[in-house]
């Protein structure tokens, strides 16, 4: 059975699609139980949405603006 830190190693190339079907089912089965890795895959896969529609050079402000969000968030709490 995967752990989370297994899942973090995988995650990249589980949303670029470039597991094995055993190796995705694996990652699938611990997101149905992780709550912690669900989120982390989510916000992974919204941010490499983002990088997508963005000219490299706008790369900085949005690590800045992520930063930011990730603070706004802590402070939430
Ligand atoms: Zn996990």
């Amino acid at each position: 059975m995967l752990n989370c830190k297994d899942l973090v190693a995988q995650s990249s190339d589980f949303l670029d699609g470039q597991l094995s079907l055993r190796q995705r089912l694996a990652v699938r089965a611990h997101l149905a139980m992780c709550v912690h890795c669900r989120r982390f895959i989510r916000q992974l896969r919204l941010s490499q949405a983002v990088l997508r529609h963005l000219p490299e050079e706008q790369v900085p402000e949005l690590d800045a603006l992520a930063e930011r969000l990730a603070e706004a968030r802590r402070n939430a709490r």
